[in-house]
C-alpha cells in the first residue's frame, strides 16, 4: 500500500473563530489523555452524505462528492496533523449496490484498513429518509460480520441532511428521536445486540448539515435547526466516544482473514456437543442400563418371558 502522505490541517483554519477555539480545546483535552492520532472511519450507504462529512469536518474539499455519480470504488484516507496531533478521516464507497449489500466494498475496505486502528466508526445515514427496512441491517450486519460487535462501543450515527422540515407537522426534536429510535432499533437487530447490552453502550447520534446554505449563528458557525453548532459538536460527541472506556478496533490479519469475528465462538460448538456426548448422554445412558440391570423384575414379567421362550 502507498505510504499515506500527512498533511498540516490547514483546514481548521476555514473555520469561523469560535469553531476552530473549540477544536484546538477539544483536541488539547485528547493529547491530555495521551491520544495524538485519531482514526475516523466513515461507512453508510451511497449517497447519504459520507464524503461531504468528510470534507466538513476537515474544512478541506479533500474527497469528491457527487450528487448522481456512483462513488470511487476505493476508500480514501485524509490525514491532516496540527500541533502534534493526526486526524485520519476514511471516507468509503457505499455498502449498498444494485439493492444488495455490497461485499466486494466490504472486502476492499477491510484490505485497506488492514494494520490500521479504528478509533471511531461514523455509521451515516440521512435524516430526511422515513422509513428503515431490511436492507439497513444487512448493512449493519456486513459491518459487524466484517469488524466485530465491538466496533458498535465505538460507533456513532451521523444524520445529514439535517436542515429540514419534519412532516406531518411534527416538532423537530420529534421527528429527530423517532428517525434516531428507528435506526438504533436497526443497528440492535442487525448486530444483535441484546436490549440491555445496547442501553449500556448507547450509540449516540449527531446530526450533520454538509450544505452551503446551512444556517450559521451570530459567531458565523453553521447550525443546525435546534440551534447548535454541529461541526465542533460532532468533534465532541467523537472525543466522549474515545473516551468512553471501548477499545479501538485493530484491524488485523486474523480479522480480515480469520473467520469472521461474530462467529468466532461457533468454532467451539463441536467441542461443546462432543463434551455433552461424552459426559452428559453416555452418562446418563450408564446410568440408564444400570437401574434396569439392577431392578428386580416383577414376577408377571418373569412369567411373560417364560411363556415367550416357550414359543419357540
Ligand atoms: P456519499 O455517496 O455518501 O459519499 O454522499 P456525498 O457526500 O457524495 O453526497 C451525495 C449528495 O448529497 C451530494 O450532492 C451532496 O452535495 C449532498 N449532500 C450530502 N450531505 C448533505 C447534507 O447534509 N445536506 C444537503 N442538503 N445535501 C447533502
Ligand atoms: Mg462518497
Amino acid at each position: 500500500m502507498a505510504s499515506q502522505l500527512i498533511r498540516e490541517w490547514s483546514g481548521i483554519q476555514q473555520f469561523p473563530a469560535a469553531t476552530q477555539a473549540k477544536l484546538l480545546e477539544l483536541l488539547g483535552k485528547l493529547k491530555q489523555e495521551n491520544v495524538s492520532t485519531l482514526t475516523i472511519l466513515v461507512m453508510g450507504k451511497g449517497g447519504v452524505g459520507k464524503s461531504s462529512t468528510v470534507n466538513s469536518i476537515t474544512g478541506e474539499r479533500a474527497v469528491a462528492v457527487s450528487a448522481f455519480q456512483s462513488e470511487g470504488p476505493r476508500p480514501v484516507m485524509v490525514s491532516r496533523s496540527r500541533a502534534g496531533f493526526t486526524l485520519n478521516v476514511i471516507d468509503t464507497p457505499g455498502l449498498v449496490e444494485g439493492g444488495y449489500v455490497n461485499d466486494q466494498a466490504l472486502d476492499m475496505i477491510k484490505r485497506f484498513l488492514l494494520n490500521k486502528t479504528i478509533d471511531v466508526l461514523l455509521y451515516v445515514d440521512r435524516l430526511d429518509a422515513y422509513r428503515v427496512d431490511n436492507l439497513d441491517r444487512q448493512v449493519i450486519k456486513a459491518i459487524t460480520d466484517s469488524f466485530g460487535k465491538e466496533i458498535w462501543s465505538r460507533a456513532l450515527v451521523v444524520l445529514t441532511h439535517a436542515q429540514l422540515s419534519p412532516p406531518d407537522g411534527l416538532q423537530y426534536d420529534d421527528f429527530f428521536s423517532r428517525r434516531s429510535e428507528a435506526l438504533l432499533k436497526v443497528i440492535r437487530l442487525g448486530a444483535r445486540i441484546r436490549k440491555q447490552d445496547f442501553q449500556g453502550t448507547a450509540i449516540p447520534v449527531v446530526l450533520v448539515e454538509n450544505s452551503g446554505r446551512c444556517t450559521k449563528n451570530e459567531s458565523d458557525e453553521k447550525i443546525i435547526p435546534n440551534g447548535i453548532a454541529w461541526i465542533p459538536n460532532l468533534v465532541e460527541t467523537i472525543t466522549h466516544v474515545v473516551s468512553n472506556g471501548s477499545k479501538a478496533i485493530l484491524v488485523d490479519k486474523k480479522l480480515i482473514e480469520g473467520p469472521n469475528p461474530d462467529a468466532r465462538g461457533k468454532i467451539l460448538i463441536p467441542f461443546i456437543l462432543a463434551f455433552q456426548y461424552f459426559f452428559v448422554i453416555k452418562q446418563i445412558q450408564r446410568a440408564i442400563k444400570d437401574d434396569i440391570a439392577s431392578e428386580s423384575k416383577p414376577s408377571w414379567e418373569l412369567r411373560d418371558m417364560g411363556s415367550a421362550s416357550r414359543k419357540f
